[in-house]
């Protein structure tokens, strides 16, 4: 580091949450005066307090703007908390499908945090708070650019689930991209990201997947299909583990078209059980027209919405829930921490006939990931005995966020000058790290260089951006 710094020139970051983790993403730019916060979720494996953002290390006061990268509980859910019940004072910007998926969400996840729980000890904020909160979140759209105060920033597409963006921003002449959560794969319902038309100086990039490299789609969805035939054909049952919102749909839209050329699974029941997914159906079905080309056409030329499915049904809770022979059940959460999926793992757990089909990010912590290491036993939530585990576990990742290839050709199209990775577990964020490194090796100590960051929660990271013009 410099001994005689500009300050003017230094950009300084503060990573609250997500830093060398997946979960309670919240980061913190500050430069020229400024201060910009970068989403504020919980982390899925905690309760209570426990699952915020480190809120406590940093004064929220100063925050001039925050902006909410997409509606995943890890990016959003702890943004009322912020809202109601810290010095935050700043104005609030998300997507327009962002803004109508997250209040059915967060009203879900405030009946879900609050069951069971008599003094409170696990509720961050009311229906009350989210209610209050909300009509001051500014709905932005894509492609336009927003200035408040000499911060200026634009929504880019960015994959991943409904309403999603990256955010290009500038501050003083210094341009940021900020990923959030991406994909570059195109599914059947949304736009891959895009690639901004600025260079920007710095970029923060999810490492979710480091540097494993994902299947190809069509195989992907061919093992899916497959799986769930043969599981079929020898009776067992299927459960399919989802976050109720986001990459669920894509995965009845594959189901459904399934179903409809293979006529020999007609009578077998294919069903979702979320309350909150059939909430937020009218939302897909109402920003058609924010998705790609493939299903805009299906749309127009079938007259029939997409999101209106043949085969599958809805089911409200278990009690109506005729559990005999095959089938297939979508059900959340997506990490099995309880609820109906959690249920239906215990109630299917001793037949080994039956599969569960793991098609999310399992974060560490949760049932999920437990599963993933095929224990003989698995505790049940209600009472303390434990229950012998048969059902087959497969793992599928429909997860949308980009493997290492297309990260690193993604930031290869962007070539920024610094990036900070967040969003990854230690270590396939440090192998990211390495890889990307020795990538731009050749640069090393010339004008090209390329830094790389990978700060933990708390840690201040101070980089400095010399001959910055502003552009007026
Ligand atoms: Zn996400």
């Amino acid at each position: 580091e410099d001994k005689f710094v500009d300050e003017s020139d230094l950009l300084k970051f503060h990573c609250l949450g997500g830093g060398n983790e997946v979960g309670r993403s919240c980061h913190i730019i500050e430069y020229k005066g400024k201060t910009v916060m970068l989403d504020a979720g919980i982390h899925p494996a905690y309760s209570g307090m426990a699952s915020l953002p480190f809120y406590d290390e940093f004064d929220l006061e100063k925050v001039d703007i925050l902006l909410i990268s997409h509606f995943h509980l890890d990016h959003a859910a702890s943004l009322p908390y912020v809202m109601q019940h810290t010095k935050f004072k700043g104005r609030v910007f998300m997507t327009h499908p962002t803004k109508a998926i997250y209040r059915w969400l967060l009203s879900d996840f405030v009946r879900v945090t609050s069951i069971g729980d008599n003094n409170n000890s696990s509720t961050l904020y009311t229906d009350d708070d989210l209610t209050d909160s909300y009509d001051r979140i500014e709905p932005i759209d894509y492609h336009s650019t927003i200035e408040v105060d000499g911060i200026r920033f634009t929504a880019y597409h960015a994959g991943h689930v409904l309403g999603a963006c990256m955010y290009l921003l500038e501050i003083g002449g210094l341009k940021i991209l900020f990923t959030g959560d991406y994909s570059r794969e195109k599914d059947r319902h949304l736009n891959p990201a895009e690639v901004p038309p600025h260079r920007p100086d710095l970029l923060i990039c999810e490492s979710t997947f480091g540097t494993a490299v994902h299947e190809q789609i069509d195989e992907k969805e061919l093992r899916l299909t497959s799986l769930i035939h043969n599981t079929i054909n020898n009776s067992g049952k299927i459960l399919l583990p989802v976050f109720a919102l986001g990459r669920a749909q894509e995965i009845l839209l594959i189901l459904d078209q399934y179903w409809a050329e293979n006529p020999d699974l007609k009578n077998i029941g294919i069903f979702y059980a979320s309350n909150l997914t059939r909430k937020c159906m009218s939302v897909y079905q109402t920003y058609i027209n924010m998705m790609n080309d493939d299903i805009r056409k299906k749309f127009r030329s079938q007259n029939s919405n997409p999101f209106q499915f043949k085969y599958i049904k809805s089911i409200k809770n278990l009690d109506k829930f005729d559990d005999l022979g095959p089938c297939v059940v979508i059900a959340s959460p997506g990490m099995l921490q309880n609820g109906v999926s959690r249920e239906l793992l215990e109630r299917w757990a001793p037949d080994e006939r039956n599969l569960v089909l793991m098609t999310g990010y399992s974060v560490e912590g949760t049932m999920a990931k437990n599963l993933l290491s095929e224990p003989d036993i698995i505790p049940a939530v209600k009472g303390s005995e434990s229950i012998t585990r048969r059902i087959k576990i497969e793992e599928i990742s429909f997860a949308a966020h980009v493997d290492f290839n297309q990260n690193s050709k993604f930031i290869e199209l962007v070539n920024p000058k610094s990036i900070i990775l967040v969003h990854g577990e230690s270590n396939p964020m440090g192998r990211l790290k390495s890889a990307l490194l020795s990538k731009y090796h050749k640069f090393k100590n010339t004008k090209k260089e390329v830094k790389v960051y990978n700060p933990r929660n708390c840690d201040r990271l101070h980089i400095q951006f010399k001959g910055i013009k502003i552009a007026k």
